[in-house]
C-alpha cells in the first residue's frame, strides 16, 4: 500500500544527535524554568534571525496574547474599548488572541496578490479607539511593511506582527522578526522550525525585555523572586522542546533550501495551468515592487483556483489518492461560530480575504517530499483542471 501523504510533516532531527542533545538535561534534572537548553536556542536564534530581543515562548499563541498584554499595559489599553485593525485571512489563533484579552478586532481586506492586509484597507477602519495594527505575514509572504509604518506613526499606531509563518525570512539583510514593535513566531511541529510546541516574541524596546521576561512566568521580576510585577501566566518554554530546537536549527538551511527545490517543482509542473494560479508565483511579482532581496522560507504552497467547486474536486480527488490537502485559511476567522454572539461580529467588509477563503489549498510542503510525489500530485490537478 502507498504511503499516506499530508500537507506537511515535521522536521525531526537523527535520533542519535537528539539523545546527545538531551543528555544534560538528564544530568542536571533542570527541566524547564530558562535553562541551559533554552538561553542557548534564544542566543543561537537571536542571531540567526538577526533581531535584537527575543523571548521564548511555549506556543506561538500565548506569544501573541504576552505581546498584546505586554503593549496593552505600557500604552494603557482599555479592555473592551481599544480596537485593534488585524486580518481575517490567517489562523484563529491570531483573532482568539486580540478577544480573549478583552480588545475588539476590526478585519482590514486583504492584497490578492499576497494574502496580507494592505495600508490602504487599514486607514478607514482607524478611530479613535484605535490602539495597534495586528498584521500576518500570511504564508511567508512579507507584509509591506514600509506603508503600514508610515501608517501607524501618523496615528500613533502600535504594530505587533504575527510572523508565525516567516521562520528565517530576511528582507534587505534584515531580519523579518525585527519590523514592527513586537514580532511572533510560531515554532509549531507544523512549521518550517519547530521545537515540537513553541514560539517566541521579538522586540526592539530593550525596556520590554524584563517584561516578557515577568509576564511569562506568572509575573515575577527578573532576578528578584520575592516581587510580582504583574499578572502574569506561565508560558515558559522547557528545556526538551529548547533542546529539540537547537538540534532542529542546525538542519534549517538544508531544509528551507529542499523546500524551494519543491517548490519549483510544484511551479514546474503548474505555471501553464489556466485554471490554477500558484500564489507564490504572484508574490514574486509582488516583491520586485518592495525589494529584490528577499530570503524566503518556502513555508507552504498555497494555490488558487477559478472556483469553490474546483477546489474541492482537486482536494476529493487528491484524498481518493490518500493525499491530503488543507483549505488554508477557510473560513475567515471573522466567519467562526465562536464570534457570531459577539457585537462586531461580521461589522467588516473583507470580499478579497472572503472570495480567496473559498478558492484557496495549500499543498502537501515538506523537505523530503519525493519529487515524484509532486508530479503524481501535479498530474491529478490537471486531471481535474484540465
Ligand atoms: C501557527 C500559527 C499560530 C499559532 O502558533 P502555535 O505555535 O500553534 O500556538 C498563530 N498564527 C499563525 C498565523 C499561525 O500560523
Amino acid at each position: 500500500m502507498r504511503e499516506k501523504i499530508f500537507v506537511t510533516k515535521s522536521s525531526i532531527p537523527d535520533i542519535s544527535d537528539y539523545i546527545k542533545e538531551i543528555k544534560s538535561i538528564f544530568d542536571s534534572r533542570w527541566l524547564t524554568n530558562m535553562g541551559t537548553k533554552h538561553n542557548e536556542l534564544q542566543d543561537e536564534l537571536k542571531k540567526y534571525l538577526g533581531v535584537r530581543n527575543i523571548a521564548l515562548t511555549v506556543n506561538g499563541h500565548m506569544a501573541i496574547e504576552m505581546a498584546l498584554q505586554v503593549l496593552g499595559q505600557k500604552y494603557n489599553w482599555v479592555k473592551n474599548k481599544s480596537e485593534i485593525i488585524t486580518t481575517p485571512f490567517t489562523f484563529i489563533s491570531t483573532t482568539h488572541a486580540i478577544v480573549r484579552n478583552n480588545f475588539i478586532p476590526r478585519f482590514a481586506d486583504i492584497n490578492d496578490k499576497t494574502g496580507c492586509i494592505t495600508a490602504g484597507a487599514i486607514e478607514p477602519l482607524i478611530n479613535k479607539n484605535t490602539v495597534a495594527i495586528m498584521p500576518v505575514h500570511v504564508y511567508g509572504n512579507v507584509c509591506n511593511m514600509k506603508e503600514i509604518k508610515n501608517l501607524a506613526d501618523k496615528y500613533n499606531l502600535k504594530i505587533i506582527y504575527d510572523a508565525s509563518h516567516t521562520f528565517g525570512e530576511k528582507i534587505d539583510g534584515k531580519g523579518v522578526g525585527s519590523f514592527g514593535d513586537v514580532s511572533t513566531l510560531s515554532f509549531h511541529a507544523t512549521k518550517v522550525f519547530n521545537t515540537i510546541e513553541g514560539g517566541a516574541v521579538c522586540f526592539n524596546d530593550d525596556t520590554l525585555d524584563k517584561k516578557f521576561y515577568a509576564i511569562k512566568n506568572f509575573g515575577i521580576k527578573f532576578q528578584d523572586p520575592d516581587t510580582i510585577e504583574s499578572v502574569g501566566g506561565n508560558a515558559k518554554m522547557n528545556e526538551f522542546s529548547a533542546a529539540m530546537g537547537l538540534c532542529n536549527l542546525r538542519e534549517i538551511d538544508k531544509n528551507i533550501s529542499l523546500r524551494s527545490v519543491v517548490v519549483m517543482r510544484y511551479r514546474q509542473n503548474l505555471e501553464d495551468l489556466k485554471k490554477v494560479k500558484i500564489l507564490t508565483c504572484v508574490a514574486d511579482e509582488y516583491y520586485k515592487t518592495i525589494s529584490q532581496n528577499i530570503k524566503r522560507n518556502y513555508a507552504y504552497m498555497p494555490v488558487i483556483f477559478e472556483s469553490s467547486e474546483t477546489r474541492t474536486r482537486v482536494m476529493e480527488a487528491l484524498a481518493h489518492d490518500d493525499i491530503f490537502s488543507r483549505k488554508y485559511f477557510y473560513p475567515l476567522t471573522s466567519e467562526a461560530k465562536s464570534y457570531e454572539k459577539y457585537l462586531w461580529f461580521g461589522n467588516d467588509k473583507t470580499p478579497i480575504a472572503k472570495k480567496i477563503s473559498r478558492v484557496v489549498l495549500a499543498l502537501p510542503l515538506y523537505p523530503d517530499l519525493p519529487l515524484r510525489d509532486v508530479d503524481r500530485i501535479c498530474k491529478i490537478i490537471r486531471g481535474v483542471c484540465e
